[in-house]
């Protein structure tokens, strides 16, 4: 049932206004509001346009929007850098854009504990530049560091390149200041590493997308920063090959791989394209860009010559060696410029980010290649291997129309997403549910376990004015 929420009449920006500044006020022109509509989804069927966007700059305006909106009946939408990949920041019933940019700040680094406090919008990339002269730093990063925002980052629970060592953003935040749907400013948690004292709310409203509360500071805890880093790309002739070796990367003696990223032809070449890069990849149907990290360069080189090995045993026909940081960065950025690359090449694509248990990778993969077949369509596939997690991308088939394309994408996704749960997987491991993927998460997830989200989300937000319209339907 579709709800309805109070426009945004020309008294509510006065009291908007009154709040955060006129300065920092957008109603009325759509040029400026536009840019808040979407976030990087490509369908532009998932953009909604704001009737208004505030940039605060602390809590406590924070707060003041939020008893507005209770007392209004406006939506709000939470947003932070806007990069997010399931409309999660989309106001998916208009209202107020609440944009966190001007809350940036670097609030506490403390060395001794090893934690850094931030606003959350902080550039994920910043902590490291500013942790790493310490010998520290922060692992829970996602691919997009260089624009998404630490805030962004909590609400999707986001993951990276470094989860398969490190684990995602959750396991670093130890402490949150949130703002409540009904403007109240709560605190959770703090410096410690340790603390079961009551709920843990903050693994409730990490991943929360936005939905249950707006973080205003975030703990981070860091870690000591490995002295020495090598990437291995493994060239593999078939993308089956490509991923059936994964397993068994992580069963090498002793040994944990920091990332196991996988790449199959189609996607590194629309990357060099998009990037005027080259990386030899003509031979290779899939690749295989393996991290080692540790205290020394000896533990390295052993690590990394067992999991070379590896590769070489499993199907590999070669096994380049990045020891340096800049052939390095060169490889990860065309890794970290996939999305992007297929999203200038044609909207008519969709970004996927199913995850099954990592031994199951090669089912799923067998399964993707079973639905090209069957729909003649092409699913490029990439992502965090070692975690089990795969961005299948189906493309449109040029010779579709819209229509055509829309009505197959449908059917597309259906058979991924059923694969998917039948091999115990999920469909999203990482770009949260949020507005694209909402209608979906009624189908494929038990009815008990939407109930409890929703007896939650009412608890906590009863006017349900906090980003409506995202990950479930309220009812
Ligand atoms: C090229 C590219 C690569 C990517 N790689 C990865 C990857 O490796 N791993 C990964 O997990 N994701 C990845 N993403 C997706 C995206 O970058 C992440 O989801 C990121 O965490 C979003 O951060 P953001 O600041 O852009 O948030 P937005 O897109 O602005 O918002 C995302 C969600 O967070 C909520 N939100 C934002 N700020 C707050 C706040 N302060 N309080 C409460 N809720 C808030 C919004 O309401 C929304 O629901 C990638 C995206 C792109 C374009």
């Amino acid at each position: 049932m579709a709800r309805t929420y109070a426009p945004i009449t020309a008294e509510i920006v006065a009291e908007l206004r009154a709040i955060v500044g006129d300065k920092y006020v957008i109603f009325g022109d759509d040029e400026r509001l536009e840019p808040f509509s979407h976030d990087e989804v490509a369908d532009p069927a998932y953009a909604t346009m704001p009737e208004c966007v505030v940039r605060p700059e602390t809590a406590e305006q924070i707060a003041a929007v939020m008893k507005l909106a209770n007392a209004r009946g406006f939506a709000v939408t939470p947003r932070g850098a806007g990069s997010g990949l399931s409309g999660g920041a989309v106001p998916a019933f208009k209202g107020v854009v609440l944009a966190t940019d001007r809350l940036n700040r670097v609030i506490d680094y403390d060395r001794d504990n090893m934690t850094i406090t931030l606003e959350p919008g902080v550039v994920t990339n910043e902590v490291n530049g500013i942790v790493a002269k310490d010998g520290l730093f922060y692992a829970g990063y996602p691919m997009s560091m260089e624009t998404c925002y630490i805030g962004g980052n909590v609400a999707e629970n986001a993951g990276g390149g470094k989860a398969v060592k490190y684990g995602v953003t959750g396991r670093y935040v130890i402490g949150l200041e949130v703002v409540t749907p009904q403007g109240e400013i709560l605190n959770l948690g703090g410096k410690l590493l340790k603390d079961v004292a009551g709920y843990n709310l903050i693994s409730l409203m990490t991943g929360s997308e936005g939905t249950l509360g707006i973080f205003t500071k975030i703990t981070l805890r860091l870690m000591p920063l490995p002295r020495a880093a090598v990437d291995l790309l493994a060239l593999f002739p078939t993308t089956t090959e490509a991923i059936a070796a994964v397993p068994k990367l992580m069963m090498v003696g002793g040994v944990i791989p920091t990332a196991i990223e996988f790449m199959d032809k189609t996607s590194v070449k629309a990357a060099c394209a998009y990037l005027n890069e080259s990386i030899p990849y003509e031979k290779a149907g899939a690749m295989l860009l393996i991290t080692c990290d540790g205290a020394s360069e000896q533990q390295v080189e052993t690590e990394y010559e067992a999991i070379g090995e590896l590769c070489l045993k499993h199907g590999a026909f070669e096994v380049y060696v990045a020891d340096n940081a800049t052939t390095s960065e060169r490889i990860w950025r065309i890794r970290r410029n996939i999305p992007e690359a297929f999203k200038v090449q044609s909207p008519k694509q969709s970004v996927e980010d199913i995850v099954v248990p990592s031994a199951s990778i090669p089912r799923m993969v067998e399964g993707i290649e079973a639905i090209m077949a069957k729909y003649d369509v092409s699913i490029p596939c990439y992502g965090h291997a070692g975690d089990g997690n795969l961005h299948a991308t189906p493309v449109a088939n040029p010779k579709w129309s819209d229509a055509e394309w829309k009505a197959k994408l449908k059917e597309i996704l259906a058979e991924i997403y059923v694969l998917t749960r039948a091999l115990g997987g999920s469909i999203s491991g990482e770009h949260g549910i949020g507005h694209k993927r909402r209608a979906v998460m009624e189908r494929y997830y038990d009815p008990v376990f939407l109930e409890a989200m929703r007896a939650i989300k009412k608890a906590l937000d009863p006017n349900l004015v906090l980003n409506p319209g995202k990950i479930f339907d309220v009812g």
